[in-house]
């Protein structure tokens, strides 16, 4: 149970004051539904102003502060030109304020004829005058010290409907709620870095530009990721499974159409050494698309057969369960092996017969969407699972595996999504990791080549040449509606303009279809009844067709390095040369131009995941979003380099001292992963 202590940050937004449901929507939009994120927005600017007794022509182009008095107001000839009023300073020097959509009614009130204030705002020059655009503090002058703007003000990601001086307010509601909380940091490493403790790091860093505020704020989520990851690694540590030895009569009488890869042969020794354990195997298995992860699959499960237990292959969508079921039972159809598959799809007597089946153990190997994990499904004895596709696959979800069959199963996660090295702590910290960092041979590379999208109808032309050859293609979108003026391609509009061009060869998915229409979809492409798919990124994870050798992507620019590889992966499969085309804006920034010719010249997955890492990691500031693969929301990715194997030391030892995290600081520590919602690492603590 989360500690009382924190119940004020886990409350509702609204229940600050003065925060009213006019506000819900947008700060919806901003994520920002408990105490706790208010804290968490950070700014991601800061307005610096200086304080000014006279205007001078020096201070162009920096915000200042200035008492000035009205002197003049000039209303617009027509209802589009500006408010003008002119303010005076003390020596008689003028500035005008300029204000689009103000009427005279409002400056009568705000900025009466003779009256003095004290505004603050950028300082321009226009022709010979200056003047300030939107003064961003119009204040009366009192006897309280407040009135001035302040010198150095936050600013905030903003969304319509909430300004930048309300998000201030709540954050300053936000903080007089904030609980004084006992220290989780080592010690050492507080003094190594001259840390603030954690209130005064969050009130810090909404004051100003505080990067080693900042640092601390990042570091308590890197201890908790750390922290969590331990304790599940030793919480598995303590469990027992069962030990599986196979006799080899399952998989010495597979045929196999080709020979395996070293890396494949390699891969499949060390998950057989950890099968092979009383520990249970929370392995990685880390492989670029077409590597030939399935059949590592493959061998795992017919291993757990062979010693007489169950075990199960879990595949993230429907139509990638159909296919490695369809697969799987094509090879091991010589072999007695009773396979089954269960997605949600399975309704009526078929379910009942197959949940009958793993309950009475005559279903050896089940292959399914996360239906197969559900509640409802026991196993007789459950002793490998493998994971399709999923490094997000958490550790809730593994604690829920935990509690089929009688120990725990040995698990195998695969996945295509290269982390970068520097991430692979914060990722995966507590699994072992196999890379199959060769493809099987015979494959003739991907040519990518990068295009500029005024050249539309060239590409539309070669695409003509490539379907009526009776070859298949790809072209994705990033979005499924033309979305305001961005003017990204969408999905919708980009499929019906194809249409007019290939008729009913072409075809459309995307994310917010039914499944159902989805799969049909999808199955008529894999059948060849539709020659060309306009897809968003759903498409990103799993399908294999062979025949589809062209990748056309749109907008490239604006998916990350990471995603388009992925998506570059979808062809490539058959004999045929395959191509992916890259469609990018026409104006592009130098790190978007260098970020899409690393696509161009590498086909690697890890030096694409790598490169990209670095390339954002040049630009970066507070407040910069993370790279695709990062789980952290504070820390970027410059910070997790930094501090994260620090990080992970301060994790170790702690357990080490206080494995249950008794102690003082092992209890500010649960205190910590609570705050960061790690409860599933507490978890580990009762249960174990
Ligand atoms: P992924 O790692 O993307 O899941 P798959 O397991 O789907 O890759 O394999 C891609 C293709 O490569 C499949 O058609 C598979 O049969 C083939 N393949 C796998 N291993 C080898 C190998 N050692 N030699 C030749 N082809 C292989
Ligand atoms: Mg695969």
């Amino acid at each position: 149970m989360r500690p009382d202590i924190l119940n004020p940050l886990f409350s509702e937004v609204q229940s600050l004051k003065g925060v009213g449901p006019r506000l819900s929507k947008p700060l919806e939009r901003l994520k920002l539904s408990r105490v706790k994120d208010m804290l968490y927005h950070f700014p991601h600017n800061y307005v610096y102003r200086q304080y000014r007794e006279t205007l001078d022509i020096s201070d162009v182009g920096h915000n200042i502060i200035i008492k000035i008095t009205v002197v003049d107001m000039r209303s617009g000839h027509s209802h589009r030109s500006p408010l003008r009023i002119i303010g005076q300073d003390k020596n008689g020097d003028v500035v005008s304020m300029i204000f689009f959509g103000r009427n005279a009614g409002w400056a009568k009130k705000q900025l009466p004829m003779e009256s003095e204030r004290i505004v603050s705002g950028k300082l321009e020059q226009y022709g010979d005058e200056l003047q300030i655009v939107h003064p961003d503090h119009i204040n009366p002058i009192t006897d309280s010290k407040d009135t001035a703007p302040p010198q150095v003000e936050p600013i905030y990601p903003l969304s319509e409907g909430v300004t930048n001086g309300r998000i201030g307010q709540m954050v300053s509601e936000a903080m007089a709620v904030m609980p004084k909380l006992d220290e989780w940091i080592e010690p050492s490493v507080i003094e190594k870095y001259g840390w603030a403790d954690w209130q005064d790091a969050l009130r810090s860093i909404h004051d100003k530009a505080d990067e080693n505020a900042h640092d601390r704020l990042a570091y308590d989520e890197l201890l908790a990721n750390q922290i969590t990851m331990q304790l599940v690694r030793a919480d598995m540590d303590r469990r027992k499974c069962m030990q599986i030895h196979g006799d080899g009569r399952l998989i010495d009488a597979l045929k196999l159409p080709f020979e395996m890869t070293g890396a494949q042969k390699r891969t499949i020794a060390e998950i057989e050494g950890d099968l092979r354990q009383s520990r249970p195997m929370l392995r990685l298995l880390q492989g670029d698309v077409g590597s030939g992860k399935t059949i590592v699959a493959l061998m795992t499960l017919l291993r757990c057969v062979e010693s007489g237990a169950q075990a199960a292959f879990l595949a993230p969508t429907e139509i990638l369960t159909r296919q490695h079921y369809a697969n799987l039972q094509q090879m091991l159809a010589p072999l007695p092996v009773n396979i089954a598959i269960l997605t949600g799809r399975d309704k009526g007597k078929v379910r009942e017969a197959t949940l009958m089946g793993l309950a009475d153990g005559s279903i050896d190997i089940i292959i399914g969407t996360h239906a197969i994990f559900q509640e409802a499904v026991t196993y007789k004895n459950l002793a490998v699972a493998v994971i399709d596709e999923q490094h997000k696959f958490g550790v809730s979800q593994r604690l829920m595996l935990t509690k089929k069959g009688r120990g725990v199963p040995h698990l195998l996660v695969m996945t295509a999504t290269p982390i970068p090295r520097t991430l692979a702590l914060a990722c995966y910290g507590e699994m072992d990791v196999s890379q199959l960092d060769e493809l099987p041979p015979g494959r003739t590379p991907i040519e990518t080549r990068v295009i500029s999208e005024n050249r539309i109808d060239e590409i539309i032309k070669g695409l003509e040449r490539h379907l009526s050859s009776g070859k298949q293609a790809f072209w994705v979108c990033p979005l499924i509606e033309e979305s305001g003026n961005s003017g990204l391609a969408a999905a919708e509009v980009r499929a019906e303009m194809l249409q007019k061009h290939f008729g009913n060869k072409i075809a459309i998915v995307h994310g917010r279809m039914k499944n159902q229409d989805k799969d049909k979809v999808m199955e008529s492409f894999i059948n060849k009844e539709i020659l060309l798919l306009v897809a968003t990124t759903v498409i990103e994870v799993g399908v294999d067709v062979p025949n589809a050798s062209l990748m056309i992507v749109e907008a490239a620019d604006h998916f990350g390095l990471a995603q388009l590889h992925q998506l570059r992966g979808r062809v490539g499969r058959g004999s045929e040369k395959s191509i992916c085309l890259l469609i990018r804006s026409e104006e592009l920034s130098e790190t978007a131009h260098k970020r899409l010719s690393l696509m161009r010249k590498s086909n690697d997955g890890f030096e694409i995941a790598e490169e990209d890492l670095n390339l954002r990691g040049a630009g970066e500031m507070i407040g910069t979003r993370q790279s695709g693969g990062s789980p952290f929301q504070v820390a970027t990715d410059t910070q997790v380099r930094a501090l994260l194997s620090t990080a992970a030391n301060d994790a170790k030892l702690l357990i080490q001292r206080d494995g249950g995290l008794s102690g003082v600081r092992g209890n500010a520590a649960r205190t910590l992963l609570y705050l960061f919602e790690r409860d599933a690492g507490v978890a580990t603590l009762r249960s174990g």
